[in-house]
């Protein structure tokens, strides 16, 4: 593991949500763009070495649409980097961890897959090759 990429954050609107992260807080929106695989749209902004996910629903059915739908907006899932995310996977796999999805391309064209809460604690956990 080498840093907290990010922390993603369930939002009914980004707009509205950087009044207070752009505007309030004072951070920068480095990228927005849409996620067709994950129907998501996100915004990363920068914070020292890691970054602020913003993710609303670019449709109905989306995760983050259900999320919020029952449990209102908040922290989705946590972001870590690994240098080799298939051999990462796969470790996890032989000890038991149950991974949401096989590695693949996501946000920035960077390798993902997502870890169960039920294997973390209770976090959506998110890797990513670096
Ligand atoms: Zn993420």
């Amino acid at each position: 593991m080498s840093k907290i990429d990010h922390l993603g954050i369930a939002v009914r609107s980004i707009d509205e949500a950087l009044k207070f992260y752009r505007d309030q807080l004072g951070l920068d929106v480095h990228s927005r763009e849409t996620v067709e695989t994950e129907k998501v749209h996100a915004a990363m902004l920068p914070i020292g070495e890691s970054r602020i996910e913003l993710l609303e629903a670019s449709d109905p059915d989306s995760v983050i649409a259900k999320f919020i739908e029952k449990r209102g907006e908040g922290l989705h899932h946590i972001a870590m980097t690994v240098p080799d995310l298939p051999a990462a996977i796969e470790k996890l796999k032989a000890s038991g961890a149950r991974i949401l999805n096989e590695p693949r391309t996501g946000a920035g064209g960077h390798l993902y897959s997502f870890i169960h809460p039920s294997s973390t604690g209770g976090v959506l956990l998110e890797l990513i090759q670096a």
